[in-house]
Protein backbone atom coordinates (compact mmCIF):
# COMPACT_ATOMS: atom_id res chain seq x y z
CA UNK A 1 0.00 0.00 0.00
CA UNK A 2 1.02 3.45 -0.42
CA UNK A 3 0.80 6.52 1.17
CA UNK A 4 1.25 9.88 -0.31
CA UNK A 5 2.72 13.19 1.64
CA UNK A 6 4.74 15.88 1.37
CA UNK A 7 8.06 15.99 0.79
CA UNK A 8 9.60 17.30 3.58
CA UNK A 9 13.48 16.32 3.61
CA UNK A 10 14.94 13.84 1.16
CA UNK A 11 16.08 10.80 1.46
CA UNK A 12 15.02 6.82 1.43
CA UNK A 13 14.83 4.57 3.90
CA UNK A 14 13.68 1.14 4.68
CA UNK A 15 12.99 0.01 8.55
CA UNK A 16 10.08 -0.93 10.73
CA UNK A 17 7.72 1.20 12.20
CA UNK A 18 7.27 3.19 15.62
CA UNK A 19 4.03 4.47 16.52
CA UNK A 20 4.48 7.49 18.52
CA UNK A 21 1.54 8.75 20.19
CA UNK A 22 2.13 10.96 23.22
CA UNK A 23 -0.17 10.90 26.06
CA UNK A 24 -2.43 13.30 27.03
CA UNK A 25 -4.74 12.70 30.30
CA UNK A 26 -7.64 13.81 31.72
CA UNK A 27 -8.04 12.92 34.53
CA UNK A 28 -12.25 13.57 36.72
CA UNK A 29 -11.96 13.96 40.05
CA UNK A 30 -12.90 10.68 41.95
CA UNK A 31 -12.43 8.86 45.40
CA UNK A 32 -11.91 5.41 46.74
CA UNK A 33 -14.22 4.15 50.07
CA UNK A 34 -12.88 3.93 53.20
CA UNK A 35 -10.74 0.82 54.43
CA UNK A 36 -8.22 1.14 50.79
CA UNK A 37 -6.03 3.94 52.22
CA UNK A 38 -3.11 1.55 52.40
CA UNK A 39 -3.66 -0.21 49.50
CA UNK A 40 -3.84 2.75 47.20
CA UNK A 41 -1.29 4.81 48.92
CA UNK A 42 0.99 1.44 47.90
CA UNK A 43 0.08 1.91 44.34
CA UNK A 44 0.82 5.23 44.23
CA UNK A 45 4.22 4.85 45.75
CA UNK A 46 5.09 2.23 43.49
CA UNK A 47 4.26 4.19 40.88
CA UNK A 48 6.70 6.64 41.69
CA UNK A 49 9.53 4.18 42.82
CA UNK A 50 8.81 2.77 38.57
CA UNK A 51 9.66 6.24 37.43
CA UNK A 52 12.47 6.91 38.87
CA UNK A 53 13.84 3.46 37.63
CA UNK A 54 13.12 4.71 34.45
CA UNK A 55 14.40 8.12 34.48
CA UNK A 56 17.63 6.67 36.16
CA UNK A 57 17.98 4.20 32.80
CA UNK A 58 16.96 7.27 30.59
CA UNK A 59 19.92 8.99 32.31
CA UNK A 60 22.41 6.64 32.68
CA UNK A 61 22.06 5.57 28.44
CA UNK A 62 22.08 9.53 27.33
CA UNK A 63 25.35 10.20 29.62
CA UNK A 64 27.61 8.37 27.38
CA UNK A 65 26.23 9.94 24.25
CA UNK A 66 24.69 13.47 25.03
CA UNK A 67 25.44 14.91 27.91
CA UNK A 68 22.59 17.62 27.80
CA UNK A 69 19.89 15.22 27.42
CA UNK A 70 21.37 13.71 30.05
CA UNK A 71 20.43 16.17 32.32
CA UNK A 72 16.56 16.86 31.26
CA UNK A 73 16.12 13.15 33.04
CA UNK A 74 18.61 14.29 36.12
CA UNK A 75 16.19 17.42 36.34
CA UNK A 76 13.14 15.29 36.80
CA UNK A 77 14.57 12.87 39.06
CA UNK A 78 15.29 15.55 41.12
CA UNK A 79 11.77 17.02 40.77
CA UNK A 80 10.17 13.37 42.11
CA UNK A 81 12.46 13.47 45.78
CA UNK A 82 10.74 16.81 46.56
CA UNK A 83 9.61 16.36 49.66
CA UNK A 84 6.71 18.49 49.74
CA UNK A 85 5.36 17.31 46.19
CA UNK A 86 5.27 14.03 47.31
CA UNK A 87 3.80 15.06 50.76
CA UNK A 88 0.61 16.71 49.89
CA UNK A 89 -0.11 13.65 47.38
CA UNK A 90 0.38 11.25 50.12
CA UNK A 91 -2.00 13.30 52.45
CA UNK A 92 -4.73 13.50 49.39
CA UNK A 93 -4.37 9.85 49.42
CA UNK A 94 -4.28 9.20 52.75
CA UNK A 95 -6.20 11.57 54.45
CA UNK A 96 -9.02 12.59 51.64
CA UNK A 97 -8.86 9.57 50.20
CA UNK A 98 -8.56 10.45 46.61
CA UNK A 99 -7.57 8.44 43.55
CA UNK A 100 -3.53 8.32 43.17
CA UNK A 101 -4.55 9.15 39.65
CA UNK A 102 -6.70 12.40 40.89
CA UNK A 103 -4.26 13.54 43.59
CA UNK A 104 -1.48 12.98 41.19
CA UNK A 105 -2.54 15.00 38.69
CA UNK A 106 -4.28 18.06 41.23
CA UNK A 107 -1.39 18.76 43.04
CA UNK A 108 1.04 18.25 39.83
CA UNK A 109 -1.38 20.92 38.28
CA UNK A 110 -1.09 23.25 41.29
CA UNK A 111 2.32 23.04 40.98
CA UNK A 112 2.73 23.81 37.43
CA UNK A 113 0.43 26.95 37.86
CA UNK A 114 2.23 28.58 40.33
CA UNK A 115 5.71 28.22 38.53
CA UNK A 116 4.03 29.04 35.22
CA UNK A 117 3.46 32.73 36.70
CA UNK A 118 6.60 33.40 38.18
CA UNK A 119 8.35 36.16 36.10
CA UNK A 120 11.74 34.99 35.35
CA UNK A 121 11.70 32.72 32.34
CA UNK A 122 14.34 30.06 33.88
CA UNK A 123 12.29 29.05 36.52
CA UNK A 124 8.98 29.02 34.41
CA UNK A 125 10.64 26.68 32.69
CA UNK A 126 10.03 24.13 35.42
CA UNK A 127 6.28 23.90 34.92
CA UNK A 128 7.52 21.63 31.49
CA UNK A 129 9.12 18.76 33.43
CA UNK A 130 7.01 19.02 35.88
CA UNK A 131 4.48 18.41 33.57
CA UNK A 132 6.57 15.60 31.79
CA UNK A 133 7.13 14.08 35.79
CA UNK A 134 2.94 13.93 35.79
CA UNK A 135 2.64 12.53 32.84
CA UNK A 136 5.02 9.85 33.59
CA UNK A 137 3.40 8.76 36.67
CA UNK A 138 0.01 8.65 35.19
CA UNK A 139 1.18 6.62 32.31
CA UNK A 140 2.35 4.47 34.50
CA UNK A 141 -0.21 4.27 37.08
CA UNK A 142 -2.63 3.64 34.06
CA UNK A 143 -0.27 0.54 33.21
CA UNK A 144 1.09 1.69 30.13
CA UNK A 145 4.70 1.46 28.41
CA UNK A 146 6.50 4.02 28.20
CA UNK A 147 7.61 5.33 24.14
CA UNK A 148 10.14 8.31 24.38
CA UNK A 149 11.45 9.46 21.52
CA UNK A 150 15.02 10.41 23.83
CA UNK A 151 15.42 7.02 23.73
CA UNK A 152 14.94 4.50 20.99
CA UNK A 153 15.82 1.19 21.54
CA UNK A 154 17.02 -0.09 17.66
CA UNK A 155 16.49 1.94 14.41
CA UNK A 156 12.77 2.59 13.11
CA UNK A 157 10.98 5.02 11.50
CA UNK A 158 9.02 6.99 13.74
CA UNK A 159 5.10 8.20 12.72
CA UNK A 160 3.15 10.11 14.49
CA UNK A 161 -0.27 12.35 14.23
CA UNK A 162 2.34 15.62 14.79
CA UNK A 163 5.85 16.03 16.47
CA UNK A 164 6.59 19.51 17.73
CA UNK A 165 10.28 20.79 17.40
CA UNK A 166 10.85 20.23 20.52
CA UNK A 167 10.63 16.42 20.51
CA UNK A 168 12.98 16.02 17.54
CA UNK A 169 15.03 18.02 19.23
CA UNK A 170 15.68 15.51 22.02
CA UNK A 171 15.42 12.82 19.74
CA UNK A 172 17.45 9.70 19.81
CA UNK A 173 19.01 10.46 16.14
CA UNK A 174 21.33 7.59 15.95
CA UNK A 175 18.24 5.06 15.77
CA UNK A 176 16.03 7.14 13.89
CA UNK A 177 15.81 6.63 10.32
CA UNK A 178 13.60 9.04 9.22
CA UNK A 179 9.73 10.03 10.03
CA UNK A 180 6.59 10.82 8.96
CA UNK A 181 3.59 12.66 10.59
CA UNK A 182 -0.05 13.57 9.54
CA UNK A 183 0.25 17.35 10.41
CA UNK A 184 3.64 19.59 8.90
CA UNK A 185 4.29 20.76 6.02
CA UNK A 186 7.56 21.88 4.60
CA UNK A 187 7.94 24.95 6.18
CA UNK A 188 6.49 23.89 9.52
CA UNK A 189 9.63 23.90 11.19
CA UNK A 190 9.64 19.96 11.85
CA UNK A 191 10.30 20.00 8.30
CA UNK A 192 13.30 22.43 8.87
CA UNK A 193 14.53 20.32 11.52
CA UNK A 194 14.68 17.32 9.57
CA UNK A 195 16.22 18.70 6.94
CA UNK A 196 19.31 20.14 9.03
CA UNK A 197 19.20 16.48 10.48
CA UNK A 198 19.48 15.52 6.99
CA UNK A 199 16.47 13.09 8.27
CA UNK A 200 14.52 12.14 5.62
CA UNK A 201 10.66 13.09 6.32
CA UNK A 202 6.95 12.54 4.71
CA UNK A 203 4.90 15.24 6.52
CA UNK A 204 1.34 15.89 5.76
CA UNK A 205 0.09 12.19 5.42
CA UNK A 206 -3.63 11.95 5.54
CA UNK A 207 -5.06 9.08 8.20
CA UNK A 208 -1.53 7.96 8.10
CA UNK A 209 -2.10 6.37 11.65
CA UNK A 210 -5.14 4.17 10.46
CA UNK A 211 -3.09 2.90 8.37
CA UNK A 212 0.30 1.82 10.20
CA UNK A 213 1.09 -0.41 12.67
CA UNK A 214 3.65 -0.85 15.19
CA UNK A 215 6.77 -2.76 14.04
CA UNK A 216 5.54 -2.71 10.38
CA UNK A 217 8.02 -2.60 7.57
CA UNK A 218 8.35 0.98 5.52
CA UNK A 219 10.06 2.11 2.55
CA UNK A 220 10.20 5.79 3.32
CA UNK A 221 10.73 7.88 -0.34
CA UNK A 222 10.84 11.14 1.26
CA UNK A 223 12.34 12.70 -2.35
CA UNK A 224 8.86 11.54 -4.03
CA UNK A 225 6.87 11.99 -0.66
CA UNK A 226 5.61 8.73 -0.29
CA UNK A 227 5.41 5.98 2.06
CA UNK A 228 5.06 2.26 1.32
CA UNK A 229 3.94 0.01 3.34
CA UNK A 230 5.41 -3.34 2.91
CA UNK A 231 7.29 -2.47 0.38
CA UNK A 232 8.00 -5.51 -2.53
CA UNK A 233 11.40 -6.37 -3.66
CA UNK A 234 10.79 -4.74 -7.05
CA UNK A 235 10.37 -2.04 -4.49
CA UNK A 236 13.51 -1.90 -2.82
CA UNK A 237 15.44 -2.23 -5.84
CA UNK A 238 14.56 0.95 -6.91
CA UNK A 239 15.73 2.96 -3.96
CA UNK A 240 18.87 1.59 -4.71
CA UNK A 241 19.45 2.34 -8.17
CA UNK A 242 18.22 5.83 -6.46
CA UNK A 243 20.77 5.55 -3.92
CA UNK A 244 23.56 5.04 -6.76
CA UNK A 245 22.16 8.26 -8.39
CA UNK A 246 22.50 10.42 -5.11
CA UNK A 247 25.55 9.19 -3.92
CA UNK A 248 27.05 10.33 -8.26
CA UNK A 249 25.11 13.65 -7.39
CA UNK A 250 27.03 14.70 -4.39
CA UNK A 251 30.31 14.48 -6.15
CA UNK A 252 31.99 17.44 -7.20
CA UNK A 253 29.76 19.71 -5.16
CA UNK A 254 33.35 22.04 -3.94
CA UNK A 255 33.53 24.21 -6.97
CA UNK A 256 31.54 27.66 -6.81
CA UNK A 257 28.23 28.05 -7.57
CA UNK A 258 28.98 29.69 -11.05
CA UNK A 259 26.23 30.41 -14.06
CA UNK A 260 26.76 29.60 -17.33
CA UNK A 261 27.67 33.03 -18.40
CA UNK A 262 29.69 33.73 -15.43
CA UNK A 263 27.64 35.40 -13.10
CA UNK A 264 28.71 33.67 -9.17
CA UNK A 265 25.92 33.39 -6.78
CA UNK A 266 26.93 32.46 -3.32
CA UNK A 267 25.57 29.58 -1.26
CA UNK A 268 24.95 29.86 2.17
CA UNK A 269 23.93 26.88 4.65
CA UNK A 270 20.71 26.93 7.18
CA UNK A 271 21.72 25.23 10.41
CA UNK A 272 20.50 24.93 13.72
CA UNK A 273 22.94 22.81 15.30
CA UNK A 274 26.41 23.18 16.73
CA UNK A 275 27.56 19.94 14.79
CA UNK A 276 29.23 22.09 11.83
CA UNK A 277 31.81 19.10 11.47
CA UNK A 278 28.96 16.44 10.23
CA UNK A 279 28.24 19.22 7.16
CA UNK A 280 29.48 17.38 3.78
CA UNK A 281 28.65 19.88 1.37
CA UNK A 282 30.98 22.88 0.60
CA UNK A 283 29.18 26.22 1.63
CA UNK A 284 30.12 29.89 1.17
CA UNK A 285 28.64 31.29 4.31
CA UNK A 286 26.29 30.13 6.97
CA UNK A 287 23.05 32.46 5.94
CA UNK A 288 21.23 31.26 9.22
CA UNK A 289 21.52 29.93 12.39
CA UNK A 290 18.45 29.04 13.80
CA UNK A 291 19.70 29.80 17.52
CA UNK A 292 16.15 28.90 19.34
CA UNK A 293 17.09 25.52 17.86
CA UNK A 294 19.80 24.97 19.57
CA UNK A 295 18.24 25.38 22.89
CA UNK A 296 15.10 23.79 21.71
CA UNK A 297 16.31 20.49 23.70
CA UNK A 298 17.78 21.45 26.79
CA UNK A 299 16.78 21.97 30.12
CA UNK A 300 16.38 25.43 30.42
CA UNK A 301 17.81 28.18 28.59
CA UNK A 302 21.36 28.59 28.84
CA UNK A 303 23.04 31.41 30.64
CA UNK A 304 25.49 34.24 29.00
CA UNK A 305 28.31 32.01 28.99
CA UNK A 306 26.80 28.61 27.93
CA UNK A 307 25.92 30.43 24.84
CA UNK A 308 29.27 32.26 24.24
CA UNK A 309 31.14 28.90 24.18
CA UNK A 310 28.17 27.57 21.89
CA UNK A 311 28.43 30.32 19.39
CA UNK A 312 32.51 30.87 19.74
CA UNK A 313 32.69 26.87 18.57
CA UNK A 314 30.17 27.37 15.89
CA UNK A 315 32.16 30.35 14.90
CA UNK A 316 35.47 29.20 15.16
CA UNK A 317 34.46 25.76 13.33
CA UNK A 318 33.74 27.73 10.14
CA UNK A 319 36.76 28.94 9.85
CA UNK A 320 36.92 32.03 8.39
CA UNK A 321 33.23 31.70 6.71
CA UNK A 322 30.84 34.45 7.93
CA UNK A 323 28.16 32.89 10.15
CA UNK A 324 24.99 34.90 10.31
CA UNK A 325 23.12 34.59 13.91
CA UNK A 326 19.96 34.95 13.95
CA UNK A 327 18.39 36.09 17.30
CA UNK A 328 15.97 33.77 19.00
CA UNK A 329 12.61 33.66 16.81
CA UNK A 330 10.22 31.81 18.89
CA UNK A 331 6.69 31.57 19.58
CA UNK A 332 4.78 30.07 16.74
CA UNK A 333 5.10 26.73 16.70
CA UNK A 334 8.85 26.99 18.28
CA UNK A 335 8.26 26.74 22.19
CA UNK A 336 11.23 26.54 24.72
CA UNK A 337 11.03 25.58 28.35
CA UNK A 338 10.94 29.45 29.26
CA UNK A 339 7.67 30.49 27.22
CA UNK A 340 5.42 27.30 28.77
CA UNK A 341 3.12 30.34 30.34
CA UNK A 342 2.54 31.77 26.94
CA UNK A 343 -0.66 30.96 25.70
CA UNK A 344 -1.62 33.42 22.76
CA UNK A 345 -5.38 33.12 20.48
CA UNK A 346 -3.31 33.26 17.43
CA UNK A 347 0.80 32.60 18.14
CA UNK A 348 2.16 33.31 14.70
CA UNK A 349 0.24 36.91 15.27
CA UNK A 350 1.76 37.24 18.51
CA UNK A 351 4.53 37.57 20.90
CA UNK A 352 6.66 35.68 18.30
CA UNK A 353 10.38 36.49 17.72
CA UNK A 354 11.95 40.09 18.51
CA UNK A 355 8.50 40.86 19.99
CA UNK A 356 9.32 37.96 22.65
CA UNK A 357 12.54 39.23 22.90
CA UNK A 358 11.93 43.04 23.78
CA UNK A 359 9.35 41.64 26.65
CA UNK A 360 11.82 39.62 28.00
CA UNK A 361 14.99 41.99 28.07
CA UNK A 362 17.49 40.39 30.00
CA UNK A 363 16.87 37.07 27.85
CA UNK A 364 17.68 39.17 24.98
CA UNK A 365 20.48 41.10 26.30
CA UNK A 366 22.27 37.59 27.68
CA UNK A 367 22.04 36.07 24.26
CA UNK A 368 22.85 39.72 22.51
CA UNK A 369 26.11 39.81 25.11
CA UNK A 370 27.24 36.16 23.93
CA UNK A 371 26.72 36.68 20.03
CA UNK A 372 28.59 40.06 20.54
CA UNK A 373 31.37 38.13 22.61
CA UNK A 374 31.51 35.28 19.88
CA UNK A 375 32.14 38.06 17.35
CA UNK A 376 35.71 38.48 18.87
CA UNK A 377 36.21 35.08 17.40
CA UNK A 378 35.57 34.94 14.10
CA UNK A 379 32.99 37.10 11.14
CA UNK A 380 29.86 37.11 13.04
CA UNK A 381 26.60 38.89 11.81
CA UNK A 382 23.71 39.72 14.32
CA UNK A 383 20.31 39.06 12.22
CA UNK A 384 16.83 39.95 13.79
CA UNK A 385 13.82 38.17 13.22
CA UNK A 386 10.15 39.28 12.64
CA UNK A 387 10.69 42.65 12.38
CA UNK A 388 7.73 44.89 11.43
CA UNK A 389 8.33 48.66 11.59
CA UNK A 390 11.60 50.95 11.80
CA UNK A 391 10.52 51.15 15.19
CA UNK A 392 11.84 47.92 15.91
CA UNK A 393 14.84 48.50 14.42
CA UNK A 394 15.72 51.67 16.54
CA UNK A 395 14.42 49.49 19.39
CA UNK A 396 16.91 46.76 18.21
CA UNK A 397 19.52 49.40 17.47
CA UNK A 398 19.11 50.73 21.21
CA UNK A 399 19.38 47.71 22.99
CA UNK A 400 22.48 45.97 21.11
CA UNK A 401 24.32 49.18 22.36
CA UNK A 402 23.27 48.83 25.61
CA UNK A 403 24.72 45.23 25.35
CA UNK A 404 28.27 46.72 23.56
CA UNK A 405 27.87 49.07 26.78
CA UNK A 406 27.92 46.32 29.54
CA UNK A 407 30.70 44.41 27.78
CA UNK A 408 32.85 47.42 27.56
CA UNK A 409 32.21 48.01 31.46
CA UNK A 410 33.02 44.30 31.99
CA UNK A 411 36.22 44.46 29.64
CA UNK A 412 35.36 42.39 27.41
CA UNK A 413 36.53 41.70 23.33
CA UNK A 414 33.92 41.75 20.60
CA UNK A 415 33.63 43.50 17.22
CA UNK A 416 32.25 47.01 17.71
CA UNK A 417 31.64 47.09 14.24
CA UNK A 418 29.62 43.93 14.13
CA UNK A 419 26.91 43.96 11.05
CA UNK A 420 23.33 44.28 11.73
CA UNK A 421 20.83 42.99 9.76
CA UNK A 422 16.94 41.84 9.43
CA UNK A 423 14.42 39.08 8.40
CA UNK A 424 12.37 40.52 5.80
CA UNK A 425 9.73 38.17 6.52
CA UNK A 426 6.73 40.49 7.32
CA UNK A 427 4.79 42.50 4.55
CA UNK A 428 4.50 46.23 6.76
CA UNK A 429 8.81 45.62 6.59
CA UNK A 430 8.69 44.70 3.02
CA UNK A 431 6.88 47.47 2.04
CA UNK A 432 9.31 50.01 3.52
CA UNK A 433 12.57 48.35 2.04
CA UNK A 434 14.09 51.35 0.68
CA UNK A 435 13.70 52.74 4.66
CA UNK A 436 14.76 49.37 6.00
CA UNK A 437 17.91 49.30 3.71
CA UNK A 438 19.39 52.74 4.67
CA UNK A 439 19.31 51.35 8.51
CA UNK A 440 21.01 48.15 8.19
CA UNK A 441 23.85 46.49 6.77
CA UNK A 442 22.12 43.60 5.34
CA UNK A 443 18.38 41.83 5.14
CA UNK A 444 17.56 38.29 4.58
CA UNK A 445 13.81 37.13 2.98
CA UNK A 446 12.14 34.83 5.47
CA UNK A 447 10.11 33.17 2.27
CA UNK A 448 7.67 30.71 4.71
CA UNK A 449 6.89 33.57 6.45
CA UNK A 450 6.51 35.75 4.04
CA UNK A 451 3.98 33.73 2.34
CA UNK A 452 2.66 32.97 5.59
CA UNK A 453 1.74 36.65 6.69
CA UNK A 454 1.25 37.89 2.89
CA UNK A 455 -1.19 34.91 1.61
CA UNK A 456 -2.65 34.75 5.37
CA UNK A 457 -2.19 30.96 5.54
CA UNK A 458 -0.61 29.46 8.26
CA UNK A 459 2.11 27.73 7.31
CA UNK A 460 1.81 24.85 9.82
CA UNK A 461 -1.44 23.64 8.20
CA UNK A 462 -1.26 21.13 5.37
CA UNK A 463 -5.02 22.11 4.65
CA UNK A 464 -3.95 25.61 3.88
CA UNK A 465 -1.69 24.23 1.00
CA UNK A 466 -3.29 25.48 -1.80
CA UNK A 467 -3.64 29.13 -0.59
CA UNK A 468 0.15 29.27 1.15
CA UNK A 469 1.49 30.27 -2.31
CA UNK A 470 5.14 31.20 -2.20
CA UNK A 471 5.39 31.54 -6.11
CA UNK A 472 2.04 33.34 -6.50
CA UNK A 473 1.89 37.22 -8.00
CA UNK A 474 1.69 38.72 -5.03
CA UNK A 475 5.19 37.28 -3.54
CA UNK A 476 6.86 37.66 -7.21
CA UNK A 477 6.16 41.51 -6.81
CA UNK A 478 6.90 41.65 -3.15
CA UNK A 479 10.13 40.15 -3.89
CA UNK A 480 11.04 42.25 -6.70
CA UNK A 481 10.43 45.16 -4.70
CA UNK A 482 12.63 44.15 -1.84
CA UNK A 483 15.34 43.05 -4.40
CA UNK A 484 15.32 46.58 -6.37
CA UNK A 485 15.38 48.75 -2.90
CA UNK A 486 18.40 46.79 -2.07
CA UNK A 487 20.15 47.33 -4.99
CA UNK A 488 19.29 50.95 -5.01
CA UNK A 489 21.22 51.30 -1.39
CA UNK A 490 23.85 48.59 -2.28
CA UNK A 491 23.40 46.43 0.34
CA UNK A 492 22.92 42.64 0.28
CA UNK A 493 19.54 41.10 0.38
CA UNK A 494 19.82 37.07 0.50
CA UNK A 495 17.11 34.99 0.61
CA UNK A 496 17.00 32.13 3.21
CA UNK A 497 13.18 31.01 3.43
CA UNK A 498 12.58 27.20 1.82
CA UNK A 499 12.05 28.46 -1.53
CA UNK A 500 15.91 29.01 -1.69
CA UNK A 501 16.51 25.39 -1.31
CA UNK A 502 13.76 24.64 -4.11
CA UNK A 503 16.02 24.57 -7.00
CA UNK A 504 13.21 25.84 -9.63
CA UNK A 505 11.89 28.55 -7.28
CA UNK A 506 15.86 29.34 -7.17
CA UNK A 507 16.18 29.79 -10.51
CA UNK A 508 13.33 32.50 -10.14
CA UNK A 509 15.08 34.12 -7.75
CA UNK A 510 18.37 34.51 -9.36
CA UNK A 511 16.27 36.31 -12.01
CA UNK A 512 14.15 38.77 -9.96
CA UNK A 513 17.98 39.36 -8.18
CA UNK A 514 18.79 37.39 -5.77
CA UNK A 515 22.67 36.84 -5.87
CA UNK A 516 23.18 35.54 -2.25
CA UNK A 517 20.65 32.26 -1.37
CA UNK A 518 20.80 29.94 1.67
CA UNK A 519 19.36 26.90 2.08
CA UNK A 520 19.17 23.42 4.14
CA UNK A 521 22.62 21.77 3.55
CA UNK A 522 20.66 19.15 1.56
CA UNK A 523 19.05 21.09 -0.56
CA UNK A 524 22.42 22.45 -1.50
CA UNK A 525 23.87 20.74 -4.32
CA UNK A 526 20.97 20.48 -6.26
CA UNK A 527 20.41 24.20 -6.47
CA UNK A 528 23.72 24.38 -7.23
CA UNK A 529 23.53 21.54 -10.17
CA UNK A 530 20.96 23.63 -11.57
CA UNK A 531 22.18 27.04 -11.43
CA UNK A 532 25.43 25.81 -12.76
CA UNK A 533 23.30 24.82 -15.36
CA UNK A 534 21.60 27.76 -16.78
CA UNK A 535 22.61 31.76 -17.71
CA UNK A 536 21.62 34.35 -15.83
CA UNK A 537 20.22 35.85 -18.91
CA UNK A 538 17.84 32.74 -18.94
CA UNK A 539 16.91 33.76 -15.16
CA UNK A 540 16.44 37.28 -15.79
CA UNK A 541 14.11 36.84 -18.91
CA UNK A 542 12.06 34.26 -16.46
CA UNK A 543 11.78 36.63 -14.28
CA UNK A 544 10.29 39.30 -16.03
CA UNK A 545 7.85 36.60 -18.16
CA UNK A 546 6.66 35.20 -14.15
CA UNK A 547 6.05 39.31 -13.49
CA UNK A 548 3.14 39.55 -16.36
CA UNK A 549 1.76 35.96 -15.01
CA UNK A 550 -1.93 35.73 -13.42
CA UNK A 551 -1.62 32.74 -11.26
CA UNK A 552 0.64 30.49 -9.23
CA UNK A 553 -0.06 28.06 -11.47
CA UNK A 554 0.94 29.68 -14.58
CA UNK A 555 4.04 30.71 -12.80
CA UNK A 556 5.29 27.62 -11.72
CA UNK A 557 4.79 26.01 -15.45
CA UNK A 558 5.99 28.42 -16.80
CA UNK A 559 9.57 28.33 -15.07
CA UNK A 560 9.69 24.50 -14.71
CA UNK A 561 8.86 24.12 -18.65
CA UNK A 562 11.85 26.78 -19.18
CA UNK A 563 14.63 25.16 -17.51
CA UNK A 564 13.26 21.60 -17.68
CA UNK A 565 14.82 20.47 -13.63
CA UNK A 566 13.42 16.68 -13.24
C1 LIG B 1 11.37 32.13 7.15
O1 LIG B 1 10.38 32.51 7.75
O2 LIG B 1 11.41 32.01 5.89
C2 LIG B 1 12.59 31.77 7.88
C3 LIG B 1 13.72 31.52 7.27
O3 LIG B 1 12.51 31.67 9.24
P1 LIG B 1 11.79 30.46 10.01
O4 LIG B 1 11.47 29.39 9.00
O5 LIG B 1 12.76 29.99 11.04
O6 LIG B 1 10.59 31.10 10.58
MG1 LIG C 1 10.52 33.08 9.81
Amino acid sequence: MRLKGIAASNGIVVGPVMVYEPQIYDIAESFFESGLEERYFEKFQSAVIQARQELNTLETRLKIENEEKAKIFCAHQQLLQDPELIQRITTCILRDRMNPEYAVSLIFDEYISMFQTIKDPMIAARSIDLSDVKNRILRILSGKCEKNLSYLPKKVIVIAHDLLPSEIATMDYANCLGFVTEMGNTTSHTAIIARSLNLPAVLGVPDLLSYIQDEEQILLDADAGEVIINPTSRDLEKRKEKDEYLKNENQNNSLPCTMLDGQMIELGINIGSEEISQISVSYDYVGLLRTEFLFMGKASLPNEEEQFKVYTHIVEQCSGKVVTLRTLDIGGDKILPSQTGLKEENPALGKRAIRYCFENRDLFMMQLKAALRASAYGPLQLLFPMVSSMDDIYHIRFMLEEAKQKLREEHRNFNEQIKIGVMIEVPAIAFISDLVAKEVDFASIGTNDLTQYLCAADRMNPAMGSYYQTMSPAMIRILDHIFQEFKKNKKPVSVCGELAGDPVAAALLVGLGARILSMSTSNLVRVKKLLSSITFEQTKSIANVCKQLKTEEEIKKYVQNKIKYE
